[in-house]
């Protein structure tokens, strides 16, 4: 690691003054999980880091109505093991509790991941989730989840700005479920996956939200299969229909790449497992 100078903050009025102090190459240190792997290997060069692992008014899982409401600081073990998520919003139980090690779970937050474009911004882009980002002045604003990502480690996020909250509507007539292909080595290293929301009214599709992670530069809505699989049959023909619009995502999205034949054909064992994880809620 080379020199950069280290502010903390412990309360949301330290980190105001710590955000007045944020240059472009500002980072911060909320789990470490990802952060300290980076510096270490040289592949991060911040001038300044903030500390915020210690601002635990940003840390927690609320539901108001059908709002669920999670600080930015939350950790993935808090996620995996929330009854709230586990109830309302399943595939974000699901994908916390797949994310590296317990240890990684333990100390890495939701902000981290989302930041990076890791895993858990699949489940949140299918849930249409929305940031909240608080500046050096106190203001807050709000983007989607969806808008707010542009590629690993890029967000719009502005130079005084950092991630608070995450909010989005539940109800307890929808299921989810996620999963990813194979086993993820590194930090790097990203693996498809996919994420399914549905809500039902007698065996029959009246909502879909689906996204998939790895196929793109970042997690993205698969419209057209939303779209498509409207108004349709929970059954086998239905896992069918979901492997065939999964092979269109990645002809749709990386016909080009080296990865296109490897992928196209793990897309459909895809299909069938996160299906198959939806089933079982
Ligand atoms: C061995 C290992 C295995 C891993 N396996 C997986 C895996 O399977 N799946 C996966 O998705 N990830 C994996 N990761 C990556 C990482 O652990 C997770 O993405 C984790 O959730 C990052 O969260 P963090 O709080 O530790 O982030 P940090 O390391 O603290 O920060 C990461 C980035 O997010 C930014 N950031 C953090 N919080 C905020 C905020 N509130 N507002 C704005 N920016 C913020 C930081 O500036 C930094 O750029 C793995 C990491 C390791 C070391």
């Amino acid at each position: 690691m080379s020199g950069y100078k280290m502010f903390s903050s412990k309360t949301s009025g330290e980190l105001l003054a710590c955000l007045k102090l944020k240059t472009e190459s500002t980072m911060f240190i909320a789990g470490g999980t990802d952060i300290i792997v980076g510096l270490n290997e040289g592949k991060y060069k911040p001038d300044t880091i903030i500390d915020i692992s210690h601002l635990n008014e940003f840390r927690y899982i609320e539901k108001n109505g059908e709002v669920i409401r999670i600080g930015a600081l939350t950790t993935l073990s808090e996620l995996q093991y929330s009854d709230i998520i586990l109830e309302y919003a399943r595939a974000l139980s699901v994908v916390s509790s797949i994310v590296g090690s317990p240890q990684i779970r333990n100390a890495g937050t939701i902000g981290g991941n989302a930041s990076t474009a890791a895993y858990t911004s699949t489940v949140l882009m299918a849930l249409d989730a929305t940031v909240f980002i608080l500046n050096s002045k106190g203001e807050t604003r709000n983007e989607k989840i969806n808008d707010l990502v542009i590629r690993p480690n890029t967000t719009t996020l502005k130079q005084d700005e950092v991630m608070v909250a995450f909010e989005f509507k539940v109800n307890s007539n929808i299921k989810s479920g996620f999963t990813k292909v194979g086993s993820r080595t590194g930090v790097t290293i990203s693996k498809m996956n996919a994420c399914l929301i549905i809500q039902e009214a007698n065996g029959i599709t009246t909502d879909v939200a689906i996204s998939l992670g790895a196929v793109g530069l970042k997690p993205f809505r698969y419209g057209k299969a939303e779209k498509g699989l409207l108004g349709k049959k929970l059954d086998e023909s239905f896992a069918t229909s979901l492997q065939g619009y999964f092979q269109e995502a990645v002809d749709d999205s990386i016909r080009t790449r080296k990865s296109w034949s490897y992928k196209r054909v793990a897309m459909t064992g895809l299909a069938l497992d996160v299906y198959d994880n939806y089933k079982s809620q």
